[in-house]
């Protein structure tokens, strides 16, 4: 579904990516963890067309994002291509970044109606739909500034369903929320994983990582340190990088 090869960037003399080579099979969990200022934010971001990369590629479900082929050659996608590959790519945020002027149902339906020119009446119908999924049907009326932080994230998570993506980018979703609240919104993502969601998930929460990963990806300076399934990445690391990191955060 995604494959990542060699890919660099750099913000001015700065290099934040140094050569990521990662591949995600369809339908599986990918935890990425690693310190601040890693990369990994910056990652998911090429990933989802909100920063070009360097050097390499990245292909997803097959389209090269920010580029297609002709010959040997690659040339960068108009702006119009890359909206289009970007509806099949959710991106759910730390900080929700949900429309505060819309109702949690306008903003659900609303890139549905704007981006893929859906019916009303169905694009409601699937927002509803998704509002229960995320336990929030009884909420749809209701403003972000009137619902608590996981509620917000769930309706934000249940937006980025709502276009059918093919794939799911989680940055940090449960680090803005008070402890209490991280819990419903990792339930939500668990949910999504079981039922075979390809997402990549950039978080800190080692047991939600030793529960729901197929493959856990440590980051440290822009590099891919290790990468494994995680009982072999959380419990026996095999870089002293990975394992002085695991100790500040268990
Ligand atoms: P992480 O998500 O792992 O904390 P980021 O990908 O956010 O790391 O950032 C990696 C590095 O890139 C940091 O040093 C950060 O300051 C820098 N960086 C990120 N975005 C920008 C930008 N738009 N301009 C300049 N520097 C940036
Ligand atoms: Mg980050």
């Amino acid at each position: 579904m995604v494959e990542i090869r060699s890919v660099h960037k750099s913000f001015g003399s700065v290099e934040v990516l140094r050569g990521i080579d990662l591949e995600i099979a369809a339908g599986r969990v990918t935890v990425v963890l690693g310190p601040s200022g890693s990369g990994k934010s910056t990652l998911l971001r090429t990933i989802n067309h909100l920063e070009k990369v360097d050097r390499g590629w990245i292909s997803v479900d097959g389209a090269l994002v920010g580029y297609r082929k002709s010959g040997d050659k690659l040339y960068e996608l108009r702006e119009r291509e890359i909206l289009k590959q970007r509806t099949g790519i959710g991106f759910v945020f730390q900080n929700f970044n949900l429309f505060p002027h819309l109702t949690v149902l306008e903003n659900l339906v609303e890139a549905p109606l704007a981006v893929q020119r859906r019916p009303r009446k169905e694009a409601e119908a699937t927002a509803r739909r998704l509002l229960t999924r995320v336990g929030l049907a009884e909420k749809a009326d209701a403003y972000p500034r009137q619902l608590s932080g996981g509620q917000q994230q769930r309706v934000a998570i249940a937006r980025a369903l709502a276009l059918e993506p093919k794939l799911l980018l989680f940055d940090e979703p449960t680090s803005a929320l008070d402890p209490e609240l991280v819990g419903e919104v990792l339930d939500v993502i668990k949910d999504l994983a079981h039922q075979g969601t390809t997402m990549i998930v950039v978080t800190h929460e080692i047991g939600f990582a030793r529960e729901v990963a197929d493959t856990v990806v440590f980051m440290d300076g822009g590099r891919i340190v290790e990468q494994g399934p995680p009982a072999q990445v959380l419990d026996r690391p095999r870089h002293e990088r990975t394992r002085s990191f695991l100790s500040k955060v268990l």
